[in-house]
């Protein structure tokens, strides 16, 4: 979901929207132009997430026309009410790449002790601007930047450590799942209570009947479902002002309690036992799924296929899983949402401060059920939530860094230790949750800083 601030005092919010149970032939249509998509942009990635590209990004006009001549569009014989959105995404996400690229080479710029405070400014400087950055990846000449003027710096040494950070954390976007894209305005039409898309033969479109009469002229996004179709409609929001909000208030999100505050007080409480549940019920169900299929495979050997035929119809099917899986997300995000709108209501805060989300190091974890519960872990949905909440309620959100504010003691300062029953503070004898400690330590380094930004 993408929430773009406009220039008037709204807020796009996506809203969905569902086909009728559509025929085979249509369903075949609609997976083939999501096919051809992801090729669009499988083709962008190649071509434009190199370390070359990076300075001509913008504007993307110029990328979609080389795109269009390229050839590509004709053989696949994709409509362009297909095709640009496709090319306009692929260089969001390229761009996207590029931005956490820049972020984890600025982590490890702060945590490299061998470069100075001097080194430091010239090369946060270099990532901000993409002409220069792209010109020093490049071995090209640039005009030295204003801010890095007069620095006592050995360019070459810190271009050079720029090249390698880079080269060995650029990554290529990873191509999506292929049953999503976009259609642009000028490619669909509403008639008789169906949108009506454009088809590959030019003047000839494919209704997809729609479940209620919402209609919409911006980009809509269409995902494929087993028998029909899912529209995310992009809508314009009031954003609102509450002249009552006056609060700041500190916040740790954790994997427990959704939100632990700076007073104490906790919003989305026991998050992780829904979401524990629900992985020790999947892990259950998984392993009742092994068997199941070991005796496929042992009744398919021993010639029973009638037996073999009937474990499959009742056992093997993903329908069900799927549809429960589906059922018990959605009922995590309800109790997200409805979690938020009460720390809302209940602190009225105009300043929310929590710590940015800490992304260096990323490991894969080898256990099969850690995998599912990452994936599962809403914290990524919590944050977007957040965020979006927000923007639609007119509240300034702060991202501090969360350096020091784990394992410091909120006390007295002091190194404590982080206990399977909390934090406890071996030099002034502080006890608590480790959230709460670590809310409180949000607070002070917020507001130490502010001191000192004052100064
Ligand atoms: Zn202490």
């Amino acid at each position: 979901m993408v929430k773009e601030m406009s220039a008037s005092n709204t807020i796009t919010k996506t809203v969905w929207q569902y086909s009728k149970t559509l025929p085979e032939d249509t369903m075949e249509f609609l997976k083939g132009i999501a096919l051809d998509y992801s090729k669009v942009k499988n083709y962008t990635y190649n071509r434009y997430s190199g370390i070359k590209s990076l300075g001509r990004l913008t504007p993307v006009f110029d990328i979609m026309s080389e795109v269009r001549h390229s050839g590509i569009r004709t053989r696949l014989g994709l409509p362009s009410a297909y095709f640009d959105p496709a090319i306009i995404e692929a260089v969001a996400d390229i761009k996207g790449m590029w931005g956490m690229l820049k972020n984890k080479i600025g982590t490890l710029i702060t945590a490299n002790e061998n470069l100075s405070d001097e080194d430091r400014v010239y090369l946060r400087t270099v990532l901000k601007l993409d002409k220069i950055y792209a010109a020093v990846l490049c071995r090209e000449n640039y005009e030295m930047p204003k801010k890095a003027e007069g620095l006592d710096l050995d360019v070459e040494r810190l271009n050079n450590l720029l090249r390698r950070l880079t080269r060995k954390h650029l990554a290529k976007p990873e191509t999506g799942s292929m049953d999503c894209f976009s259609i642009a305005p000028s490619g669909y039409a509403y008639r008789n209570g169906a949108i009506c898309i454009a088809s590959r033969t030019a003047g000839q479109r494919i209704p997809l009947p729609l479940k209620d009469d919402r209609i919409c002229d911006r980009q809509i996004r269409i995902c494929i479902k087993k028998d029909y179709a899912a529209l995310a409609i992009p809508v314009e929001t009031k954003i609102r002002k509450h002249k009552d909000y006056g609060s700041t208030v500190y916040i740790h999100i954790g994997y427990q309690d959704m939100f632990t505050l700076s007073n104490g007080n906790i919003y989305g409480q026991s998050l992780d036992g829904m979401t524990s549940q629900e992985t020790q019920r999947l892990t259950d169900k998984n392993k009742g799924r092994a068997k199941m299929r070991a005796a496929y495979k042992h009744s398919m050997e021993s010639g029973d296929r009638e037996k073999a035929g009937s474990i499959e119809s009742n056992n093997l099917g993903t329908e069900k899983y799927d549809r429960r899986k589906e059922k018990e997300r959605a009922k995590t995000q309800t109790f997200i949402n409805t979690e938020i709108n009460r720390m809302f209501a209940e602190e009225k805060p105009e300043r929310i401060v929590i710590t940015k989300p800490v992304t260096v190091g990323k490991t894969k974890l080898q256990s099969k059920s850690a995998n599912r519960k990452i994936t599962r872990n809403f914290n990524g949905y919590v944050r977007e939530r957040l965020s979006f909440k927000c923007q639609l309620h007119s509240i300034e959100l702060v991202e501090i860094n969360s350096k020091g504010t784990g394992g410091i003691c909120s006390c007295c300062g002091a190194e404590g230790k982080r206990q399977p029953d909390g934090f406890w503070c071996p030099d002034c004898g502080y006890k608590a949750t480790i959230s709460l400690n670590g809310a409180k330590n949000i607070e002070k380094k917020y507001n130490t800083k502010k001191v000192r930004a004052k100064k």
